[in-house]
C-alpha cells in the first residue's frame, strides 16, 4: 500500500510503498478515507519529538486524525463489524498502570500514540486497537469524521473549566484548534469571544466563526487590547492554544482575578512566566492533555447536531501523494486545515 513515512531525522516525509499494517487479535484494520494534518504532525515533519517520547521512533508512518471503513477485525474484537464507518482516539492506554486503574487513562504511564509509535493514518490502511475505535453517524462525511480528534482536543479545556453564563473567553491562537474553540464557546453560551493570532487570514475566519474581538498580535499589544475590551478587568477564561512561550506568558496578564487559564499549546521552547501573577491574582490554571472517550463522543454529537461546523476550518483537500506540498502550505501560513485523501 502507499503510505507516508518518516524515514530519517530532520525535516521531511516520504511517500512510498510499504507492507500492509500488522493486525493483532484486538485490532481493527481500517481503509482510510480522509486524514487530517494536526499541529503535532508539523513537529513530526520538522523532526521534533513531542509529547511522551524522548525521540522519534524512525521509521514510522504519521497521522492520527482520520476516518474510514472497517475492512477486517481481530478475532478478539467484539462489537465492531466489517463495513462500519469509524474514527479513533489518538492515545492508546495500557489499562494496567496507576492512572488507567484510577480512571485517568489519558495520563497513562505507558502511553502509545497512533501516528508515532503505532503506524498512523497517512496511508491507505491503518491498524488500530479496538479500544480506540468510535463509530461515526451516517450524517457525518469522512472529512468531518477525520476532524473529530481535532475537535476533541479543542473541546477538552471546556470540560475542565467552570463555565459561567456569558463569561468572556480569550483564545490565543486561531489555528484549527482555536477556530474550533471559537465555535464551541459560541455553542456553550459564552459572552464575548476574543481571539488573537499573527495570521490575518485566520483572524478573518475567527471573526466569521463568532469572535467579537480579533487582535493581530503583530500589530497590537494583546494585553492592552484585552484589558480595553473587558473594562480593565481581563477575560474570565483564557485558553492558550498557540503553543508559544509568548502567548503562555500573556495568558496570565490577560486573565482577570480568580479567572481560569487553560494551557494546551504544545511547544518545545521553555516559557518564562511571572508566577507572582498566579498567586496575586488567585488564578485557576489547568494543563490540558489529550481528551477522554466522552470528549470524543461529545465531539461527534457537536458535529452531528450542526452546533460546530468543522468543515469551516478546512482550507485544502489534497491527495496523500501531495503530503509535502500540504506541509509547505501550512508552514507558509497559507493553509488552515488540510485533509489528505489516501
Ligand atoms: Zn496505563
Amino acid at each position: 500500500m502507499r503510505a507516508v513515512v518518516k524515514t530519517r531525522p530532520g525535516v521531511g516525509f516520504e511517500v512510498k510503498d510499504v507492507e500492509m499494517p500488522k493486525k493483532g487479535p484486538n485490532d481493527v484494520l481500517v481503509r482510510v478515507r480522509a486524514t487530517g494534518i494536526c499541529g503535532t504532525d508539523i513537529h513530526l515533519y520538522k523532526g521534533q519529538a513531542v509529547g511522551a517520547l524522548p525521540e522519534l521512533p524512525i521509521p514510522f508512518t504519521p497521522g492520527h486524525e482520520f476516518s474510514g471503513d472497517v475492512v477486517e477485525v481481530g478475532e478478539k474484537v467484539d462489537g465492531i463489524e466489517v463495513g462500519d464507518r469509524v474514527s479513533a482516539e489518538v492515545v492508546v492506554s495500557c489499562g494496567r498502570c496507576y492512572y488507567c486503574k484510577t480512571g485517568r487513562a489519558i495520563l497513562c504511564e505507558n502511553i502509545r500514540e497512533i501516528g508515532i509509535d503505532i503506524d498512523g493514518s497517512y496511508a491507505e490502511y491503518v491498524s488500530v486497537p479496538s479500544q480506540n475505535i468510535h463509530n461515526i453517524p451516517s450524517n457525518l462525511s469522512y472529512e468531518q469524521g477525520a476532524l473529530i480528534d481535532c475537535l476533541s482536543s479543542a473541546l477538552r479545556p471546556f470540560e475542565r473549566i467552570n463555565i459561567g453564563i456569558m463569561d468572556t473567553v480569550a483564545i490565543l491562537g486561531t489555528g484549527p484548534i482555536g477556530l474550533l474553540q471559537i465555535q464551541i464557546a459560541r455553542a456553550l453560551g459564552f459572552g464575548k469571544i476574543i481571539a488573537a493570532d499573527v495570521n490575518p487570514r485566520r483572524l478573518k475566519l475567527a471573526e466569521e466563526l463568532g469572535a467579537a474581538v480579533t487582535i493581530n498580535a503583530r500589530e497590537k499589544n494583546v494585553v492592552k487590547e484585552v484589558l480595553d475590551v473587558t473594562d480593565g478587568l481581563g477575560s474570565d477564561v483564557v485558553i492558550e492554544s498557540a503553543g508559544s512561550p509568548v502567548t503562555t506568558a500573556q495568558s496570565l496578564h490577560i486573565c482577570r482575578k480568580d479567572g481560569q487559564v487553560a494551557l494546551m499549546g504544545i511547544t518545545t521552547e521553555k516559557s518564562l512566566i511571572d508566577s507572582l501573577l498566579i498567586v496575586s491574582k488567585a488564578l485557576n490554571m489547568f494543563g490540558i492533555w489529550d481528551y477522554t472517550w466522552l470528549t470524543f463522543e461529545r465531539s461527534i454529537a457537536l458535529i452531528s447536531s450542526g452546533k460546530v461546523d468543522v468543515n469551516a476550518i478546512v482550507s485544502h483537500k489534497l491527495p496523500l501523494e501531495d503530503v509535502v506540498k500540504a506541509f509547505d502550505l501550512i508552514q507558509k501560513g497559507e493553509a488552515v486545515k488540510v485533509i489528505l485523501i489516501p
